[in-house]
């Protein structure tokens, strides 16, 4: 299982610039520690912490002709829960872990960061979405 954290912030600019700096920390060869350290202020100045998530990483590995769901109390995920070798695995499906975080923004529909990632790639420096040219 892992954790998706959801942070808001107050300046847009400011959280395009957290994606870009953790991105380009993350694919550094070498160790970038004053970078570092300006990610933790960015996220110390402009972020809120809105939510955390847990996210299942461990599918159920069985075929689901005959399968049974349950949902869980805790998480509320739906899971295998058919007896498979004696017990069932309480997994969810392979397309729920698979597809968890585009499930999850399908509802809200504004992921940006690929947007952002994009730009960043083609060396602009604009934001990726201009407020004026939304619908
Ligand atoms: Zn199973």
């Amino acid at each position: 299982m892992a954790r998706v954290v959801v942070i808001s912030f107050t300046d847009d600019a400011a959280a395009e610039q957290f994606c870009i700096q953790l991105h380009n920390i993350q694919e550094a060869e070498e160790p970038m520690l004053p970078e570092a350290y300006d990610l933790g202020a960015i996220a110390a100045a402009h972020g809120i912490v809105e939510a955390l998530i847990a996210k299942p990483t461990l599918s159920c590995p069985h075929p689901f002709r005959n399968g049974t769901f349950k949902k869980t109390e805790v998480f509320g995920w739906y899971v295998h829960a058919t007896k498979a070798n004696g017990r069932p695995c309480f997994r969810p499906h392979p397309l729920v872990v698979q597809n968890f975080i585009n499930n999850m923004l399908i509802a809200s529909g504004n992921n940006l960061l690929p947007a952002l990632l994009d730009k960043m790639r083609n060396g602009s420096t604009t934001s990726p979405v201009d407020p004026s040219n939304e619908d």
